[in-house]
This record gives structure tokens, C-alpha cells and sequence, in this order.
């Protein structure tokens, strides 16, 4: 049960998972005057290093989950992979939010597409593959290119693979180890975009302005505010996200990612995902509105009002991919671009090592 209680500054905030995303949620929480205890498997997570308290144990691991329950006001989490055995068990001492409904949809691609379904939000065409059988039927309807995803835990283009005139589905169904999966038909999008909407404890919501994305490798490299859209389309896209939000009575920083679709001059919508969490496409956020959505975030879950999310700039959001986080003197002498970095040891290809917003006055 969600208390209406506002938490007071010196509260201790939860957060399940030490990434970046943890890391910049403590950072923003401590600067509303809360602590943070920071609950991750991983000893070497970037957001201990910013936190008040930290346990390093198993997400399965209940004595510790217990003590982690009794030391903190409420409890929050990073990524959406928390299992649901986890935050049921800790649901039974302290308030978890978001709540569990927006982690189950968000588990499962096939929950989250009937869900947007349900609330007449468009989706790209699909199909639920349980076995070849039905992966062959299913491409004989959405015909080629189509794309296989896993529907569950898939991120950064993991779990998925692209179906082509020629490929073997056996061949695709196995590179997905034949896991519960669904087929998507091949959208030929314009653009990529991102609704971010925050909503309160009272159902109280506030929408970012939209951001346009655009992926490289599977991985979000650069999020661009204001998007290239009609106004009406860029309405359209808060309104989805705020349906979706109320849909599930969240509460919290929920992102709606979706694919723009252009007929003959005339601008649609069709939503990919959903992310129950702070998000990496809402990082502009830091340095273009007034309140972020980190802020935002702990805001919400706190049973504060919510902040604005009015942008005052345009920005250009980069990620730092791997070595390009080497760079970092050269981009902390840049005028008009703050740096953040998440304080990893070591880079890898592929991973997040930190962005730069690059922040211009505001025009559109
Ligand atoms: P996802 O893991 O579903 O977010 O997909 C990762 C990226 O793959 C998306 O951001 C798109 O760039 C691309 N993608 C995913 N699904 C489709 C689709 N049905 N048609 C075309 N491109 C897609």
C-alpha cells in the first residue's frame, strides 16, 4: 500500500541496481537532502561511490533484502529486470515504486504490447511465437523484414534478431536460444522519439518536451531537443505517455519510446517500449529544464510535488561509448557542454562511460 506521506529531507531512498542510472538518481536525491542506500550484486557499481550506504548481496538473497528494507523510507530501482520475488518481498516492508504492475508489463514485451492495445495506443505489427511452427506462420502474415525479440530480457538490441528474405527462421528461433518471443514487422521509421512522464503519489503528471534518438548499434548515441516533429505529433506523444502512466498508476519517471512513421507528409506514431525508470534518453534533462528527471523521479516516489519540466535550452545529448570517454579534457574545455562522467574503472566497447550535454539558448 502507497502511504500519501511526504518523506522529509534526511529520508534514505532505495535503489535496486548501482549503474549510472542509480548513480545519477543518488546524486539528484542527495541534493533534495535525502540519503541513499544503494542495493547491487556488483561490488565495483558506479553508484556506490555516491551514496550514503551500500549492500553488495544477491537479489535473491532475503536477510539481506530484510536488513535492506528496515534501513531505508522506500525503495526504487534503476533497471526494469528486478525479479518480481524480489520486489514483492520487499513490497511486504516498505513501499516499492514504481509498483508491480509497471515492472511486470515492462518484463515482457508481449504484456507491454497488449497493454498499448488495450488503451487503443498503435504498436508495430506483431505476432507471439511460442514455437518454429508458429514463427513460421507468423512471418508468412508479417512477411520480411521482421524482427524476432525475446520477450524478456532484452536491452540494447540483445535478444533480438532481424528476419530477411532468405534467412532460416530455424536459424533465428535458435539464435534465441527458441525462448517465449514475439515478431514485430519491419517499420520503416522517419524518426526515433521519447516521451518522458514523471507522475506523482496524487496522479499528478508532467511531461518532458520530446526527444528525438537516434541509435547506433543498438545503442542510443545521441538524444536531440527539440525533436523535428508537428506540433500536434509532439502532443500526441505526451498524451500517450501520460494514458500509459495513468493506465498503470505509476509513480515515478516512466519513458515511452516510439517510432514516427511518415505517409505521405502525415506523421504517426507507433510505440516500441516502455521503460519503468529513469532513462538514458531523458539525460538532456540535466542541463535543458529547470527540474530533471532524476529530480523528478525521487520527487515523485517521495510524495513531493512534482518539479517543472519546462525546458529552458536546446540541447544535444552524447553518449560516451567505450573510449570515447578518453576524450574527456578535450570536452571539458568545450563552451556550452557539460560533462558528465559515471566514474567506471574500466571501458569496454559497447559500454557507458558517460555524455555531454551540449546546451544552446532555446529556439522552437
Ligand atoms: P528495442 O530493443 O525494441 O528497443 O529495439 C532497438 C532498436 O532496434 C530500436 O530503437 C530500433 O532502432 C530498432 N528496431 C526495433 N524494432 C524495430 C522494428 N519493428 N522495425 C524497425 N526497427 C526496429
Amino acid at each position: 500500500m502507497t502511504s500519501d506521506k511526504m518523506l522529509p529531507p534526511g529520508s534514505t531512498i532505495g535503489i535496486l541496481g548501482g549503474g549510472q542510472l542509480g548513480r545519477m538518481l543518488a546524486t539528484a536525491a542527495a541534493e533534495l537532502g535525502f540519503r541513499c542506500h544503494i542495493y547491487c550484486p556488483d561490488g565495483e557499481s558506479p553508484a556506490f561511490d555516491v551514496a550514503a550506504a551500500r549492500t553488495t548481496a544477491a537479489y535473491e538473497n532475503q536477510s539481506a533484502l530484510a536488513a535492506f528494507a528496515g534501513s531505508v523510507d522506500v525503495v526504487t530501482y534503476e533497471f526494469e529486470n528486478v525479479p518480481a520475488a524480489t520486489a514483492a518481498f520487499l513490497g511486504d516492508q516498505v513501499d516499492v515504486l514504481p509498483g508491480p504492475r509497471a515492472l511486470a508489463v515492462s518484463q515482457d514485451r508481449l504484456s507491454e504490447k497488449e497493454l498499448m492495445q488495450s488503451l487503443d495506443i498503435p504498436v508495430a505489427p506483431f505476432a507471439r511465437i511460442d514455437d518454429l511452427a508458429g514463427l513460421e506462420a507468423a512471418l508468412g502474415q508479417l512477411g520480411r523484414p521482421s524482427i524476432l525479440k525475446t520477450r524478456r530480457f532484452g536491452y540494447d538490441g540483445k535478444g533480438q534478431v532481424a528476419i530477411r528474405p532468405g534467412d532460416d527462421p530455424a536459424a533465428a528461433f535458435e539464435a534465441i536460444a527458441g525462448k517465449p518471443a514475439v515478431l514485430e514487422g519491419f517499420v520503416t521509421f522517419a524518426r526515433e522519439v521519447s516521451a518522458l512522464v514523471v507522475r506523482g503519489r496524487n496522479g499528478e503528471t508532467a511531461v518532458y518536451d520530446i526527444a528525438e534518438n537516434v541509435h547506433r548499434n543498438h545503442i542510443l548515441a545521441t538524444s536531440t531537443v527539440p525533436a523535428q516533429l508537428s506540433p500536434t505529433t509532439a502532443g500526441a506523444a505526451r498524451e500517450i505517455a501520460t494514458r500509459v502512466a495513468d493506465a498503470l498508476d505509476y509513480v515515478g519517471l516512466l519513458a515511452v519510446e516510439m517510432f514516427v512513421v511518415e505517409d505521405a507528409g502525415v506523421e504517426r506514431l507507433l510505440v516500441n517500449e516502455i521503460a519503468p525508470r529513469v532513462h538514458n534518453s531523458g539525460h538532456w534533462t540535466q542541463d535543458g529544464c529547470i527540474v530533471s528527471q532524476f529530480e523528478n523521479h525521487i520527487r515523485a516516489i517521495a510524495g513531493w510535488p512534482l518539479g517543472s519540466t519546462e525546458r529552458h535550452s536546446n540541447a544535444v545529448m552524447t553518449n560516451l561509448i567505450g573510449a570515447e570517454a578518453d576524450e574527456w579534457a578535450t570536452l571539458a574545455a568545450e563552451p556550452g557542454a557539460r560533462l558528465h562522467l559515471y566514474g567506471k574503472a574500466e571501458s569496454r566497447p559497447g559500454r557507458k562511460m558517460g555524455h555531454v550535454n551540449r546546451i544552446s539558448p532555446r529556439v522552437g
